[in-house]
């Protein structure tokens, strides 16, 4: 930090005094010019700011009158700068004005407002839908436990989507697999999450990205779903019936048809799929006619079967309640899972997965 002696002091002082018109008269052209001459004069180390340092190092009886002098000619150098600034306002001013002028009939470039996408849209959508009937939206993590993912949900430890070539385990530091950890490749998993950490009765809903090894025309390594279940005393298959049936009148339409057929999941005893009627070819409408066959027949969705399925349901099998710390054998529940793809698929018409994550904003906006 400089500071000046009397002699050096009384030097700088005088210099600044004489050179008060020939800091007037000078030309501050550009914004940098502007700039420049603020800091040499007020800057942190400016001349002005050194001087002003240095009158406490001053002579009593000298410091009046030179504090006097020093501050008519920082009021002049300030009033320099403020002239020149404006100088400069109206010099960019009027080339301004001086350019090209303005088309003002140019028609305004419209701001295109965002929108969420159609697969945020449905999730919002379908959670609003069993938060209504009373279940509870829960949240839960993409890197699993192995155990959560497939273990307690009763997957035996040789089950096809246990190894590598079907899931993708996280890495170690060192490069090597960790198979403990697993991108979830469903959000089943939120079951034993919530009944480990909660005693039932419990409904919960649980929408999320899930990752598996797939990547064809049809499938995506990366894709959504979206798990619920129920646990309480004396649930039954009807409830489980009544609850989806609600949830496909809802989202499709009350006119659309609902099918149970028997199926498989390691977790539920006994397991089905649901199908609801096509969503394209709509074969209730004008059932039998001609009209209603031939549309049928030439549908690609349903392959011409008037049925698609969206879901797999079940009662949760002994295992999983067992694994997750549920005892009391009077409490019983049942589960689904769907992928939410392709139920934004189903309502919005659309017949390529892919489309969806192309991000082409002439198709999203359509939606
Ligand atoms: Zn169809």
């Amino acid at each position: 930090m400089k500071a000046h002696t009397l002699p050096l002091f009384e030097a700088e002082l005088s210099d600044l005094e004489q050179n008060v018109s020939k800091a007037i008269n000078t030309t501050l052209a550009t914004h940098g010019d502007l700039e420049r001459f603020r800091v040499d004069h007020f800057g942190a180390e400016g001349r002005f700011t050194v001087l002003t340092r240095s009158m406490r190092e001053m002579p009593a009886d000298r410091r009046k009158s030179l504090g006097q002098r020093l501050n008519r000619a920082r009021e002049a150098y300030e009033k320099a700068l403020e002239d020149a600034k404006l100088a400069w306002a109206a010099a960019m001013r009027a080339a301004e004005l001086a350019g090209p002028p303005i088309d003002v009939s140019l028609p305004g470039r419209a701001t295109r407002p965002g929108r969420p996408h159609p697969i945020s849209s449905t999730i919002e959508e379908l959670l609003d839908g069993f938060a209504s009937l009373g279940f509870e939206i829960a949240e839960s993590r993409e890197i699993e436990l192995t155990d959560f993912n497939f273990g307690r949900l009763g997957f035996p430890p040789d089950h096809p989507a246990t190894d590598m070539q079907d899931s993708f385990f996280v890495k170690r530091a060192d490069g090597s697999v960790d198979e403990s950890l697993v991108l979830r490749t469903h959000t089943t998993s939120i079951q034993v999450h919530e009944m480990l950490r909660r005693k039932p009765p419990m409904a919960v809903v649980c929408a999320g990205t899930v990752y598996r090894r797939d990547d064809d025309a049809t499938h995506s390594p990366m894709f959504h779903q979206i798990d619920g279940f129920l646990v309480d005393r004396g649930v039954t298959f009807a409830h489980l019936k009544g609850v989806l049936t609600a949830f496909v009148h809802r989202t499709f339409g009350a006119d659309v048809p609902v099918r149970f057929r028997p199926s498989y999941f390691p977790f539920v005893e006994p397991g089905g799929e649901l199908d609801i009627g096509c969503t394209f070819c709509r074969p209730w409408d004008g059932a039998g006619t001609k009209a209603q066959i031939d549309r049928t027949a030439a549908c690609r969705t349903c392959k011409s079967t008037g049925y698609i399925e969206v879901l797999g349901c079940g009662m949760i099998h002994p295992v999983v309640f067992a694994s997750c710390g549920v005892t009391d054998p009077s409490f019983t529940g049942f589960a689904w899972g769907m992928g939410i793809d392709r139920i934004a698929m189903l309502r919005h018409g659309i017949r390529d997965i892919r489309m969806l994550y192309e991000n082409d904003m002439r198709f999203l906006t359509q939606l």
